[in-house]
């Protein structure tokens, strides 16, 4: 079956329902058993881990079964843990894999978030972390320590767009026996098959482009056989769950998760390409644009690309970029990205470990949403117009 028709019937059963299209919204932190030999036998398989058997509501609900069944079917892995948010996936997932003593390579361009977790909470614990260029490829075998347990990648890096090449990694860390963890919430399961490239663990911000509405926080994670045991215990211990409301809207993500993402791609390159031929624009950081730098890489392991990119712009003053933000119409300003709408937020990705910002002018993240494209261009061309109309008010002021 193609992926578009997987989405649709992923994890859906209604005849489980009374014929209901959607799995229902299972609300319960109790769940009844009639008698003791249904108890005991429910405990039973619930302690070897069968799919879809809960004694109780912090390990999910039919809505939250129903998801992570969809999630993995997508995905390709073994099974599929749920979490309250992107990041507790993350963190989840790393606390499970190591233990005092061991060391996280980590990618320099990852999630801002998952650094500060590592460098912060974690290394109370005794984990130590380096951060790698996201370009290393296979010479990340000479970063690989015999207490490296995990190396986290994100492909393309967040605010930078770095590619990684995810099969070199990952032969180098198996090799020496680490996991492969992945942030794949650009990609998503349906643009890069994660465990094809020899992931272990592929954990997506659900809150991005499965929900993708912008109205709910989630997190996922797939794991590979290998990785399964330990991810599983670790989130239970840490008794990790999440609404069956927000589950729910996970599963009506997925439904339209392929038309959306397919015109959020078509949109975001012509959108990319437009700014390329923009005078006030240095570099577009897109990977599917053949500019790029990573461009042969995504071509050879990604099917696909989100709406997510980022520009680096000329040098301008403050004011000027602060003109051409607040002048947008139809870009918000705000934190996460993956919703039907669009959004532009400047970034000076500081605080990296061994990577640098070559621009010398700033970084804006643009988030192409469902508009329409050409509304998308004309607003951010009349935004670089006011841009423009504030600098040579400052050049003016200064010339006086
Ligand atoms: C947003 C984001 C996260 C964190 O997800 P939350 O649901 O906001 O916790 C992790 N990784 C990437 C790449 C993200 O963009």
């Amino acid at each position: 079956m193609k992926e578009s028709t997987r989405l649709v019937s992923a994890g859906r059963n209604p005849e489980r329902f009374e014929g209901v299209v959607n799995t229902p919204i299972v609300r319960g932190s109790t769940l009844l058993s009639p008698n003791m030999a249904h108890w005991a036998d429910k405990n039973r398989r619930h302690a070897d881990d069968e799919f879809g058997v809960s004694i109780y509501g912090r390990y999910g609900t039919a809505t939250h079964h129903a998801l992570q069944d969809a999630i993995t079917e997508i995905s390709g892995g073994h099974r599929t843990m749920l979490y309250p948010s992107g990041l507790a996936a993350i963190a989840s997932v790393v606390t499970a894999l190591v233990s005092t003593g061991d060391h996280v390579l980590l990618t320099d361009s990852v999630y801002s978030a998952t650094t500060q977790f590592l460098a912060r909470t974690l290394k109370r614990f005794g984990v130590a972390v380096t951060r790698y260029d996201p370009r290393v490829g296979g010479g990340i075998a000479r970063l690989i320590q015999d207490n490296t347990r995990v190396v986290f990648v994100e492909s393309p890096g967040s605010e930078t767009f770095e590619m990684q090449d995810i099969p070199a990694i990952a032969r180098a860390a198996h090799a020496r026996g680490a996991y492969v963890v992945m942030d794949n919430t650009w990609a998503t399961p349906l643009f890069f098959k994660a465990f094809d490239h020899g992931v272990d663990v592929s954990i997506q911000a659900a809150t991005k482009y499965i929900v993708g509405h912008s109205d709910a926080m989630l997190g996922v994670a797939t794991c590979n056989e290998a990785s399964w045991n330990a991810v599983r215990e670790t989130s239970q211990d840490f008794g990790q769950t999440c609404s069956p409301d927000d589950a729910f809207l996970a599963l009506r993500g997925l439904r339209t998760m392929s038309v959306r993402l397919r015109q959020h791609w078509a949109s975001g390159v012509q959108v990319a390409q437009w700014l390329e031929s923009r005078p006030e624009v240095d570099s577009v950081l897109h990977p599917a644009l053949p500019s790029h730098p990573g461009h042969a890489l995504w071509k050879r392991d990604y099917t696909g690309a989100c709406g997510l990119f980022a520009i680096a712009l000329k040098p301008v003053p403050e004011p000027a970029l602060h003109a051409f933000i607040d002048s947008l119409k139809l870009f918000g300003l705000g934190l996460s990205w993956g919703g039907y709408e669009s959004l532009a937020l400047p970034f000076s990705p500081a605080g990296r470990g061994s990577t640098q910002w070559p621009y010398a002018g700033p970084g804006v993240r643009l988030h192409i949403g469902l508009e329409d494209p050409a509304d998308l261009t004309a607003d951010l061309e009349q935004g670089f117009q006011a841009m423009s109309r504030t600098l040579r008010g400052i050049r003016g002021g200064l010339a006086a």
